[in-house]
């Protein structure tokens, strides 16, 4: 579904991503750890065509997405921020998100109804987003970014406002909803035990560079290096 290849980004003398080979397959939770500045976002950023690479390739289902631009990459991106409209409901939130499909109002209506159902929100259509708790605005943010059925979902820190109860609950039911939906998810988190509750492999990131890739029993079991054994140990 998605592969990077010797993917390098740099900024000034610093590479932000070093040299970084990645294989996401169709259906696959992976949940990208690592401290901060290692370069998370901007490996969700080159992928989602906001950032370009200045070596190395990104290819979606196996077409190379060099000159691709964003909007035609079939990816959604969620940020950490969430970036909705406060002042809007949040139908209209959820419906800005099918903005690119040119549906009909019947057609939006029924879609806008659908999602927030599958986000655990059925009633919510008509409240502001501002009223709404943090936990319930994440919720309003997934659901505008699975709006577009985008081939590939990424999110960056999802839950990273939240209350630990709150995320932990919220993992579970993201884990539920994205293999309901096959859904293909790249995640980004600083949290192991997020990642290791949401991850069917994770991917450990020291200084631009993948420092291990596995599954969370793996990774767990045999750290490959004295970093990753301290980032598990000692990060939160
Ligand atoms: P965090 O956990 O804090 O979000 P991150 O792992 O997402 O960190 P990135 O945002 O990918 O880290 O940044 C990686 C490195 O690249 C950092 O050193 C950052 O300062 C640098 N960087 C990122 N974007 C830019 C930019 N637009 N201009 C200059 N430097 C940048
Ligand atoms: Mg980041």
């Amino acid at each position: 579904m998605l592969r990077l290849e010797g993917v390098t980004v740099r900024f000034g003398e610093r590479a932000a991503l070093d040299a970084v080979g990645l294989e996401v397959r169709a259906h696959e939770t992976v949940c990208v750890l690592g401290p901060s500045g290692s370069g998370k976002s901007t490996l969700l950023r080159v992928v989602a065509g906001l950032q370009r690479a200045d070596t190395g390739r990104v290819l979606l289902s196996g077409q190379d997405q060099a000159g691709v631009p964003a909007h035609k990459r079939g990816v959604g991106l969620m940020f950490q921020d969430h970036q909705l409209f406060p002042q809007r409901d949040v139908g209209a939130n959820v419906a800005f998100g099918l903005r690119m499909h040119r549906t009909g109002k019947e057609e939006t209506g029924r879609q806008v109804a659908e999602l927030l159902d599958m986000v655990g929100l059925p009633d919510a259509r008509r409240r502001a987003v501002a009223s709404l708790s943090g936990g319930e605005q994440q919720r309003v943010a997934l659901a505008r970014a699975l709006a577009p059925r985008p081939k590939l979902l990424m999110l960056d820190e999802p839950l990273g406002q939240l209350d630990r109860g709150l995320r932990e609950r919220l993992v579970v039911e993201l884990r539920g909803l994205f293999q309901r939906l096959g859904t293909t998810v790249l995640a980004v988190t600083h949290d192991h035990g997020e990642a290791f509750a949401l991850a069917d492999r994770v991917v450990v990131m020291e200084n631009g560079r993948i420092a291990q890739t596995g599954t969370p029993l793996e990774v767990w079991q045999r750290p490959a290096s004295e970093f990753v054994a301290r980032f598990l140990g000692f990060d939160n």
